[in-house]
């Protein structure tokens, strides 16, 4: 059987959606190498509520989850189709782990279209959103997205879009591509664990390290989603690329094939 690849995305700065760097160019390359997926199911940092839930809309709206940036950014337009019977599907397949059917509140956002701007640029692939439910342990995510795991062998791209280390009061803009000590640090740890066993992500979130990393967990959750679809796969995790930008945001980006 074929396998949709399923990967983790450091999506960092909502510029990054109109400009190319290092780390959008990866992004496009992985979005190049694969054979077009049936659908795009997204798990993005910016949907963290108090359940979890699918968008349903045959028409997600794109919705501009950010404040101070340009006008060309605030224009942007990423206009995939939704795909109802996806959604359905998610519920059905995640049992008995519950998922409700957003039809009207969300939509697609700046974690989920920054990132599928330069991996399918054309906006024809149909995609669905996932929300993080922010009154859960880590553990539920983890088990969540290995729950998703067969999507995989029906076309469907799962796409998780956070960020490793993401602490915006430590942000240093001079420090363009560079990070802090621990900042690299807990990235490279990510790293090794991610090759070693990435089911015991647990282990980072224990990490003298882990309070920087993620003052707020919604960012690295989407990696306990991805770390959960890694330990149901038969191969490594690859990091397809790494670094850390403005000192304290990690882009290392990971993909299963
Ligand atoms: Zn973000």
């Amino acid at each position: 059987m074929t396998l949709t690849p399923a990967a983790f995305i450091g999506h960092g700065n909502p510029m990054n959606a109109i400009n190319n760097n290092r780390y959008t160019d990866a992004w496009a390359q992985l979005g190049a190498s694969m054979v077009k997926p049936r659908a795009v199911l997204a798990i993005s940092a910016h949907w963290y509520v108090d359940a979890t839930a699918v968008t349903s809309m045959a028409h997600p709206r794109v919705i501009h989850d950010f404040y101070g940036f340009p006008q060309e950014l605030v224009d942007f337009n990423y206009p995939a189709p939704g795909d109802s019977a996806l959604a359905q599907h998610v519920g059905d397949i995640v049992e008995p782990v519950w998922v409700g059917l957003d039809d009207e509140t969300w939509g697609i956002d700046h974690g989920t279209w920054s990132v599928l701007a330069h991996m399918f640029p054309a906006a024809d692939v149909p995609v669905v959103q996932l929300s993080i439910d922010a009154s859960q342990p880590l553990e539920y995510h983890i088990d969540l997205g290995a729950r998703l795991a067969p999507l995989r062998g029906e076309g469907v791209m799962i796409v998780a879009s956070g960020n490793v280390v993401h602490n915006l009061r430590a942000i240093d803009w001079r420090a363009e591509d560079e990070g802090f000590d621990w900042a690299q640090r807990f990235d490279d740890d990510a790293q090794s664990l991610m090759r070693r066993d990435p089911s015991a992500l647990g282990e980072l979130a224990l990490s003298d390290d882990y309070r920087l990393a993620a003052p707020t967990p919604d960012h690295f959750l989407p990696l306990a989603y991805f770390a959960g679809l890694a330990s149901a796969a038969a191969t490594t995790p690859e990091t397809f690329v790494e670094g850390c930008t403005m000192g304290s945001l990690s882009m290392t980006s990971y993909v299963v094939r």
